[in-house]
């Protein structure tokens, strides 16, 4: 029987632990950029599962190699070969670049891979003594929800009696060159520098131009890895294929078509799979990607058949409909409309983001409810977004979204943001 939205709610909250605190609205089905809650009520998803579901709801292409996969094989454990994840770590290193990728499930997994990987290289390739090694990481990170990656967390609410945390982490101030430069030249003990391209949780900060290059060749200079957490804004979000590279077919013009900064440990996650499925990885170069041996890292379910027919749909739909550049394109769109109303708007502060990765900042203080309020009238006028935190709204949407879809959506939100001008 189908539950109303009051009945699902009331069994989560009875049933399930309260480690969320979701919009009340209940969904029950998706499709390209809407969903619709249980009542059939229709809304444009702006947050796409925090960027997950780039390719929209139920791409038919991804829905077919999952279906194919799930009625012929659906997993084997690494006990055993199976004849998809080679063809996948094929397609997708090509795809992005490297030599080697090693397949998990979620963000948070794949991050504590690309932390050990990194570790090991420092003790077995730059000969940091062992157990001094430390990983440069920044303030206001988000890189999941692990007892490592909680312990360089400045959430206070993440991490609240969830101690004793695991050291080696130096924490520096986000786009700061002459932070990490001083971090580098202090300590001869550093084998990674840990970053966001854009810091997504936090709030969609976006670095100064030219920030991740230079950090960069700061690392190289001081034979330190430069580690790329792209789980939110890889594949597309930010208008380029990888916000850290300009290897894609977009219409950045500041796109060179060549890799802006190759990341020596690149993180991928979410939009992987399309958010059809959990599929995250770490891609590195062979001196890297070497030091994982038999027996030193691994999962059950990583790098599962349908894991790998799901990645591999995934990946080719961002190619052949040219996701990239429709991001870039309805990005600037988006914030030069929202720009246009920002002007004479009393409610919101600014716009800022890359590609359709964005976010706005509400005129009132953190501790407000006001961003949350505008969120639940979002919801109420057919549109499904959430703040960050605090007072600041982020904006992702499918990257299948048409143009006319997203003027639809810009008019929705700026009808919403008059309801609460004084
Ligand atoms: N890294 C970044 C940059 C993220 O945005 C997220 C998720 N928001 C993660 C890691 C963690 O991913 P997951 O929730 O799949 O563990």
């Amino acid at each position: 029987d189908q539950l109303t939205s009051q009945q699902a709610i009331d069994l989560e909250n009875k049933y399930g632990a309260h480690n969320y605190h979701p919009l009340p609205v209940v969904l029950s089905r998706g499709e390209g950029v809407h969903v619709w809650d249980v009542e059939g009520k229709q809304y444009y998803d702006f947050l796409s599962a925090y960027s997950a579901v780039n390719q929209g709801h139920c791409h038919p292409k991804i829905v077919n190699a999952m279906t194919k996969q799930a009625q012929t094989l659906s997993l084997t454990s690494r006990a055993f070969y199976n004849d998809m994840l080679g063809k996948y770590e094929k397609y997708a290193s090509e795809y992005f670049n490297f030599d080697k990728l090693l397949p998990m499930n979620t963000g948070a997994e794949a991050v504590e891979t690309a932390l050990k990987i990194c570790r090991r290289w420092a003790y077995e390739e730059k000969g940091i003594e062992e157990n001094d090694a430390q990983i440069i990481v920044c303030e206001n990170n988000f890189h999941g929800r692990t007892t490592t990656i909680i312990s360089f967390s400045n959430d206070a609410v993440a991490r609240k009696n969830f101690g004793p945390y695991t050291q080696g982490f130096i924490k520096i101030e986000y786009d700061n060159l002459a932070a990490l430069q001083n971090t580098l030249e202090k300590n001869d003990n550093i084998a990674g520098f840990l970053v966001e391209p854009i810091q997504g949780e936090a709030g969609v900060y976006v670095p100064s131009e030219g920030y991740l290059k230079a950090a960069k060749a700061l690392c190289e200079k001081h034979n330190v890895l430069f580690i790329a957490d792209e789980v939110q804004t890889g594949i597309a979000r930010t208008g380029r294929l990888l916000a850290t590279c300009g290897n894609c077919s977009c219409a950045d013009k500041s796109c060179s078509g060549t890799p802006d900064v190759k990341p020596d440990i690149l993180i991928l996650g979410k939009a992987m799979s399309g958010g059809a499925y959990p599929v995250s990885a770490v891609l590195a170069n062979d001196p890297i990607m070497n030091v994982i041996t038999p027996g030193s890292h691994g999962s059950t379910f990583g790098g599962n058949p349908i894991a790998a027919a799901v990645a591999m749909a995934a990946l080719d739909v961002v190619k052949e409909e040219e996701l990239a550049e429709n991001a870039y394109q309805l990005g600037e769109l988006f914030r030069e409309e929202m720009n246009k109303y920002i002007e004479n708007s009393n409610i919101v502060n600014l716009v800022r983001g890359k590609g359709l990765l964005n976010a706005i900042v509400i005129n009132d203080d953190e501790e407000s409810e006001t961003a949350w309020n505008i969120c639940m009238r979002l919801r109420d006028n057919g549109l499904l977004a959430k703040p960050t935190h605090g007072n600041i709204i982020r904006f992702a949407p499918p990257l299948v979204m048409t143009k006319e879809q997203l003027l639809d959506c810009v008019s929705i939100i700026i009808k919403t943001l008059q309801e609460f001008e004084n």
